[in-house]
């Protein structure tokens, strides 16, 4: 048997500051067993409104100089102004970061005015006007609609005008059905982004916590498809279960997207090794063209 040769997908982490001096060093090991794994980079949160600042800057810092893994801040524009995010983008410049997330937002309850940059497409136009090209940009992309657009058409013109503004790839909001991201992908290219020169990158969220996961897909409008959510459902307080079935349901999503050519796939690590690293190495990412059997069978 021939296996064909397919070029497999680049992969990323994302790590949240954590606040903690322990969970900070658990972080930093973290890192380096995921960084054993050569992703393409990692990127760090950032608590819109300046609630991170901190915390963020001080973890890409030290990340930055703990291996030669590019690093890469996220940095959000609501509620802030523009001489605070310059200095950031100064003092990231100065650490010898070159890639950034440029995002919008939430606002922090009780917090109110949008600052001088009050959407994603802002902050992107700000960072090349401030910074030119020194900064790969990646922003965000929502394959089910981000939940405050006032429709699906102007979210993804959204999208277009923020490539327009000059960010070079989108990574999108988690999904776990792929057809969402094929269609987010035949948009674009119907609205003229050429999307191998400005790669969609699918955003893949572990399946860890039933619970957690259920409450931050319903605040940020992601789905989760009945068929798993009735699961996660029946295995109860079964952790066991519900990481194995949310290992099988993530590697096959992973594998889903990787024959229909994802560009790269970016896991929200939520500051684990597990299941990050065994779904790497379940889908050969780590390993030099192999594709997995599973990739493999229909063509060979
Ligand atoms: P935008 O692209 O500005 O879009 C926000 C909304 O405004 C959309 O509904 C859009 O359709 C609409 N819109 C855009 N322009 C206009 C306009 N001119 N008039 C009216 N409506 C408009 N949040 C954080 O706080 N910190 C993080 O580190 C972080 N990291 C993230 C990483 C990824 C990969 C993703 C997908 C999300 C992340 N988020 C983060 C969440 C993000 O900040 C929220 O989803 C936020 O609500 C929208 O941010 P955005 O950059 O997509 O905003």
């Amino acid at each position: 048997m021939t296996l064909p040769t397919i070029t497999l997908p680049k992969f990323s982490f994302e790590f949240f500051p954590t606040k903690t001096e322990d969970s900070v060093e658990k972080l930093y090991q973290t890192f380096d067993t995921l960084n054993q794994l050569a992703p393409s980079y990692f990127s760090v949160t950032y608590g819109a409104g300046g609630t991170t600042t901190e915390r963020t800057l001080g973890i890409v810092a030290a990340l930055q100089n703990r291996a030669n893994t590019p690093i890469a801040p996220h940095i959000s524009c609501i509620g802030d102004d523009k001489a605070k995010i310059a200095g950031l983008l100064d003092t990231y410049k100065s650490l010898g970061i070159n890639r950034i997330v440029a995002l919008r937002g939430d606002l922090p309850s009780g917090q109110v005015g949008m600052g001088e940059l009050p959407f994603a497409v802002d902050l992107v136009h700000f960072i090349r006007e401030h910074s030119g090209d020194h900064f790969r940009i990646e922003v965000a992309a929502y394959p089910e609609m981000h939940p405050q657009a006032k429709s699906f058409d102007l979210d993804i013109n959204n999208l277009v005008n923020k490539f327009a503004a000059g960010a070079d790839s989108a990574i999108t909001q988690f999904f776990y059905n792929p057809d969402s991201y094929l269609y987010l992908r035949d948009a674009l290219e119907k609205r003229g982004v050429d999307t191998v020169k400005k790669p969609l990158v699918a955003g893949i969220m572990p399946i860890i916590n039933a619970t957690n996961l259920v409450r931050f897909a319903d605040s940020c409008g992601a789905d989760i498809p009945r068929y798993i959510r009735k699961q996660l459902a029946d295995y109860g307080d079964d952790r066991k279960a519900i990481r194995e079935f949310g290992f099988q349901v993530v590697a096959r999503l992973c594998e889903d997207l990787m024959k229909e050519g994802v560009p790269a796939l970016h896991f929200y690590s939520m500051n684990r090794v597990e299941p990050n690293k065994s779904l790497v190495e379940a889908l050969g990412l780590n390993s030099a063209q192999t594709p997995p059997p599973s990739l493999a069978t229909d063509k060979a």
